[in-house]
């Protein structure tokens, strides 16, 4: 990182003013984050306004941004890189929110190189070097295992770093191999499942494409943790490594710190 913007970054946090019951309030309701240490919740807060500072959002189609809304996506899109740092996102500066979801003229070519073009609704977009798209509505739908921020960021770490179509390439001091063969397992096992017509633990979209697999399973690793890392422990494991998170471990962790703590207080009491 340059020695300006580095300079640039330290400024913006001394100065940044945010508004502290705004921020307990946004972060309080993603509750994935709860099992968050004091230090990892500092450091995403940093990350947050640093976030905002560089980034620009804009309301499409009239919609008004206000600061919860703003700061809810900085806040969600900041959850992946946390440990990974804000340059994964470098290169683009754009975040478009429209207040519901948004169409999209779309074209595929067919096995016969026939070109269809047609419609779509669509919750989240993420470009290549460009702006991430969002539906406000659809942000706010929310829920374990369903994420359309941490999806369309996902998507963002994926197509602008090193990788293929398929997956991003693996985190330094990763092994390649494994990453690779584990995504592509757990791919043709989460495939095997859709056509099996069973229930599947996530959105069934995941089957559209290794790209949308990643991202979906991105969703699942950090707001299903627990239920993803028992149902796909293998992948649980490799997304821990390249995220450098394992949200499934922290939360036990955490209760278990301030169990203990609890204790040696009691303890501390009865001596008093
Ligand atoms: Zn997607």
């Amino acid at each position: 990182m340059g020695f300006l913007r580095e300079w640039r970054r330290k400024r913006t946090l001394k100065n940044a003013r945010l508004d502290e019951d705004l921020w307990r309030r946004v972060y309080g309701r993603l509750s994935f984050l709860r099992g968050l240490s004091d230090d990892e919740a500092a450091r995403l807060r940093d990350l947050v306004v640093l976030f905002l500072a560089e980034k620009e959002m804009h309301g499409a189609h009239g919609f008004e941004l206000t600061d919860e809304i703003r700061l809810a996506i900085a806040t969600q899109a900041c959850l992946p890189i946390l440990n990974l740092g804000l340059s994964v996102y470098d290169g683009w500066v754009g975040i478009i929110v429209y207040p519901g979801q948004f169409r999209v003229v779309k074209e595929e070519v067919d096995e016969d190189g026939v070109v269809h073009v047609y419609e779509d609704d669509q919750a989240g977009e993420a470009w290549p070097g460009g702006p991430v798209v969002l539906s406000w509505e659809d942000v706010g739908l929310s829920g374990a295992g369903y994420n359309v921020v941490i999806h369309e960021f996902a998507h963002k770490i994926h197509l602008d770093g090193p990788g293929d179509d398929d997956f991003p390439d693996p985190g330094e001091g990763m092994d390649a191999k494994k990453w690779r063969d584990t995504l592509d397992a757990a791919y043709d096992r989460f495939c095997a499942e859709v056509d099996s017509g069973r229930p599947v633990l996530v959105d069934d979209y995941a089957a559209e494409h290794p790209s949308e697999f990643f991202a979906v399973m991105s969703e699942a690793f950090f707001t299903d943790s627990a239920v993803l890392a028992r149902d796909y422990p293998a992948l649980y494991e490799q997304l821990a490594e390249f995220y450098r998170q394992d949200p499934a471990g922290r939360l036990p962790a955490k209760v278990r710190a301030e169990r203990a703590a609890k204790r040696a207080a009691n303890r501390t009491k009865d001596r008093a």
